[in-house]
């Protein structure tokens, strides 16, 4: 068969883009050659509907052993006595668990979109907020930080079914502890969704959801550093809630309504190469390498937090404990959307984010959210972030000016175009 060379060339093309810019968008990472390959490999040919032992095809020997690899390095990684690496995305491991927990027009209590939150997390746009009734708790004005008391008044007010805990865009460690009080007082099942500090958390530099919350779910692929694709798992089993019985009249554990609701609930064959991805992924985590890397991952952060602050750009919370930070540009005369275009213009990712209380829209907004779990994997380290925020702070200033800002490309280029795509 003819090599496609359409899409081959576009594969080189997005390589040299990846491998010569400045990648700070704060979901993204650059996977390792083995990660790579195993997701690449022959699994991808394989159907294997069910669990390992329990599958609805034949030929599943080996994926049997490499998802169940999978699962027990998961397990190690984050203390966990279940694990379910099956769920495609982050938003499917969320649906899960929705379809496990909840039926349709329950009340959901998530942290609002445009302070942090995730659209799974009960937006209108998506089937979590318009299959489930959702009401939001969200950050202080004055702080930037989650008003865990304002949580409380509404959990107590709307009686959520489930209460989640987690964010796309928030710089501060959450209290997973405080998190549990107030759904364990209205009676609430507490789910972490650690999607972002994934990896931040598995290495103990953050704190640990799985002793407090009843389910935790993730994405493999922003700290964690895998393949694209989402995780369930829970720190201790448990007997549901809702009554449910299995024939022998003994109550269902949440696991076997967890796995159904996964498959086959929401999905249908489980995708191996990728779960070989994530066993290969898990492994890596597992090491020492992983802890300095998220320590540096940490490092980077606080040290670009600083350099933004030391040039008069507000950071939300005016600080971060984590692998981001959001930065409200209404100081700087130059929106989310303008911003993001101009460093896109000089090779530096980012993308353009709404801030807390932002007056304008979704497709505008007032800020910007940049991460370093990408830059870090390149090599970088703390001393090389004031540069970094030099080369933002001199396109923002300049943003019209496409001069300026191919000249500030031509740094950009410099300084990564040695390094390799994973350090
Ligand atoms: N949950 C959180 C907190 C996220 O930040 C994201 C992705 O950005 C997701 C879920 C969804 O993950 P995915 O894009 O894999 O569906």
């Amino acid at each position: 068969m003819q090599r496609d060379e359409q899409i081959f060339d576009l594969i080189q093309e997005e390589h040299e883009r990846q491998l010569h810019g400045l990648e700070l968008i704060a979901s993204e990472n650059f996977v390792s050659d083995q990660v790579m390959e195993a997701a690449g490999s022959v699994l991808t040919n394989k159907y294997a509907e069910g669990y390992p032992g329990k599958r609805y095809y034949g030929g599943c020997e080996v994926v049997d052993v490499v998802e169940q690899i999978a699962i027990d390095r998961a397990k190690a990684l984050f203390n966990a006595e279940y694990v379910n690496v099956q769920p495609h995305s982050g938003s499917q491991a969320n649906t899960a668990v929705f379809a496990a927990c909840l039926k349709p027009g329950d009340t959901i209590l998530g942290f609002d979109l445009s302070h942090g939150g995730h659209l799974t997390h009960g937006s209108p746009v998506n089937f979590s907020g318009k299959l489930y009734n959702p009401v939001f708790y969200g950050v202080k004005k004055e702080t930037g930080i989650i008003d865990y008391n304002h949580v409380e008044e509404v959990a107590k007010k709307e009686r959520p079914k489930l209460i989640i805990a987690g964010a796309s865009a928030y710089s501060r460690d959450m209290d997973f502890k405080r998190f549990r009080e107030i759904a364990d007082e209205v009676g609430a099942i507490l789910m972490a969704d650690i999607s972002h500090p994934a990896g931040l958390i598995a290495k103990g530099i953050l704190n640990d959801p799985l002793p407090h919350c009843h389910i935790v779910t993730t994405t493999t692929h922003k700290t964690l550093r895998g393949p694209r694709g989402g995780m369930i798992m829970m720190g201790k089993d448990f007997e549901n809630p809702f009554g449910l019985k299995l024939k022998s009249g003994k109550l269902k554990k949440m696991s076997t309504l967890l796995n159904s609701a996964v498959f086959p609930g929401n999905q249908g064959g489980p995708l191996e190469h990728i779960i070989a991805a994530k066993a290969i992924a898990f492994g890596e985590a597992l090491t020492d390498d992983f802890m300095h890397y998220t320590l540096q991952v940490q490092k980077n952060a606080k040290a670009m937090a600083e350099a933004f602050v030391a040039k008069d750009y507000h950071i939300i919370s005016d600080g971060t404990d984590n692998h981001m930070m959001l930065i409200d540009l209404r100081n700087k005369d130059i929106s989310g959307k303008e911003a993001e275009e101009a460093l896109v213009k000089a090779d530096i990712t980012v993308n353009k984010n709404m801030v807390p209380f932002d007056d304008k829209s979704p497709f505008v907004t007032s800020g910007i959210r940049v991460g370093t779990p990408a830059i870090t994997t390149r090599g970088l380290k703390e001393n090389d972030m004031a540069a970094i925020v030099d080369l933002i702070d001199e396109v923002i200033l300049n943003h019209q000016d496409d001069d300026k800002l191919k000249a500030v490309a031509s740094k950009v280029n410099a300084m990564m175009g040695d390094k390799p795509l994973f350090a």
